[in-house]
């Protein structure tokens, strides 16, 4: 995987068709598990950004009156190039990710479900007729919105894109991407398939480069009709802000804080298996990670320990090494925050029950970490986005759900119990986008994923996916 990788490894962005160089910047990118280098992508800036959008510009009008079924059938060509090239995909997002090998695997098919799913959507872009109150007959259409960036960051490097150029390509939208600086090469292996299956020239664009730059000349180009970010809050704030004088429409997918709350009548072991499903995949990097988890007191300490002793055996190590489960993180500041958040549950009185600092590899690698007790406060507002489970004990369902929704954010949640009518009645309560019950994965093309609050708005995939990258265009009919 590793050696068909370096193979799909190109050093160089895509503009209206063309591999681009730029003017000689680059930006390195290195292999967080060693620090190594493994290449290098074109520091472009203004001119090439604005090269990309009037590139996205030219190609929209004939991209989005083809029919339907012709986009379908380079979605699915596309598809099919990317399972025949997964291997070498996976690894390649192994290498610049550090995301256990098998999890890559996991990713390469998770992103092309979105491509699959889109492709169907793309056929069923249905309009609908009604009789108005005028005498008039409306018959309505959904239409590309046009020309959009999307800018996609480090932890899914290629998930995160087809979920969003899926239904754009399907609606009938071109595009600039933006992908995180970490990962670019992933997202520019995905643009090479696009144009060997056939994706005509200056539909789909990537620049690499300065983040707030490139963000800049795309949120502020009236030309770019449509922004869809997945990233931090801090930095979609800001971009919705930039999008506001061109009135942009506007998807976020931003950070969440997900709770996760045990009842005393939950399956304990099933709760402690799909706790560790959720909290370590990519590493305990994703933003629908469990990041404070609430056990009913009477089974508190049972739940900390049997978690605990699981947590105990994950293999930490290279994505490319046999049985890893637990990679490193993707920068040195990544380790500082959960360092520091241990620490900070320490300070307030919370005991590690297992790992707690970090790991002998050194660099990158933290050990898995469960902690019981301390305060929950931290765990409301900051994402860990590492290794690190914070165990809670509460006493009664109106507190935790108290607990629960007091935070600004608000993606994934989950909730462990056989009591159905509490499922239902607190899955209806907590404020997130998403609740997953007796489950610790959720995600999927065909569900609709995305947030409240200031976790963001719009969804992602699902029949809901593709509303976001389509206007409704009415006619009414005067018939004599
Ligand atoms: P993360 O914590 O996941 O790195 P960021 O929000 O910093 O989250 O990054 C997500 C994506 O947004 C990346 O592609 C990153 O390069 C990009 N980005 C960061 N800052 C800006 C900015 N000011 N304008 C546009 N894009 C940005």
């Amino acid at each position: 995987a590793r050696d068909a990788g370096l193979k799909l490894l190109h050093e160089h962005a895509f503009i209206d068709g063309k591999a681009v160089k730029g003017s000689g910047g680059t930006i390195t990118v290195d292999d967080p598990a060693t620090g190594d280098i493994l290449g290098t992508v074109p520091d472009l800036g203004k001119t090439e950004t604005e090269q990309a959008i009037a590139a996205a510009d030219r190609a929209f009008a004939d991209w989005s009156g083809r029919r339907p079924d012709e986009r379908a059938a380079f979605l699915r060509e596309w598809a099919r190039l990317i399972d025949e090239n997964a291997e070498g995909l996976a690894g390649l997002m192994a290498l610049e990710n550090g995301k256990p090998l098998d999890e890559a695997r996991g990713e390469v098919a998770y992103a092309n479900g979105f491509l699959k799913w889109f492709a169907g959507e793309a056929e069923r872009m249905l309009g609908e007729t009604q009789d108005s109150p005028l005498g008039h007959v409306i018959l309505t259409f959904r239409k590309a919105v046009g020309p959009c960036a999307l800018i996609t960051p480090w932890n899914f490097p290629a998930a995160m894109l087809t979920r969003k150029l899926g239904p754009a390509f399907a609606a009938g939208c071109t595009a600039v991407v933006k992908p995180a600086s970490q990962t670019p090469f992933t997202a520019i292996a995905l643009v090479e398939l696009a144009h060997q299956a056939g994706l005509p020239k200056g539909v789909l664009n990537l620049v690499t480069g300065d983040a707030a730059t490139i963000g800049g000349v795309l949120t502020a180009s009236p030309v770019i009709r449509k922004l869809s970010f997945t990233g931090s809050t801090p930095v979609g704030r800001v971009l919705a802000e930039q999008c506001a004088p061109t009135l942009k429409r506007v998807s976020m997918e931003l950070g969440g804080a997900a709770p996760l709350i045990v009842f005393a009548d939950a399956d304990i072991d099933q709760a402690v298996a799909e706790t560790i499903k959720g909290k370590f995949r990519n590493s305990g990097q994703t933003c629908v990670c469990p990041n404070r988890i609430y056990v009913e007191r009477s089974v508190a300490r049972d739940y900390a320990d049997r978690l605990a002793a699981e947590v105990s055996k994950l293999k930490v190590g290279n994505a490319f090494d046999d049985g890893v489960k637990v990679g490193p993180l993707i920068e040195d500041k990544g380790v500082d925050k959960v360092e520091d958040h241990v620490a900070k549950v320490k300070a307030a009185g919370g005991e590690v029950l297992t790992g707690g600092e970090r790991h002998g590899l050194g660099g990158r690698f933290f050990t898995p970490t469960v902690t019981f007790g301390g305060d929950d406060a931290l765990f409301r507002e900051e994402e860990t986005f590492g290794p690190l489970v914070p165990v809670f004990a509460f006493d009664t369902e109106d507190e935790v759900l108290d607990k629960a929704n007091d935070s600004d954010l608000g993606l994934a949640s989950y909730l462990f119990t056989r009591d159905l009518d509490r499922a239902i009645r607190i899955g209806r309560r907590i404020e997130a986008g998403m609740c997953g019950i007796n489950t610790g994965l959720m995600s999927t093309p065909v569900a609709p994923f995305g947030g409240v609050k200031q976790s963001g708005y719009g969804r992602e995939g699902s029949t809901h996916g593709i509303d976001d990258y389509l206007d409704i265009k009415t006619l009414t009919l005067k018939l004599g």
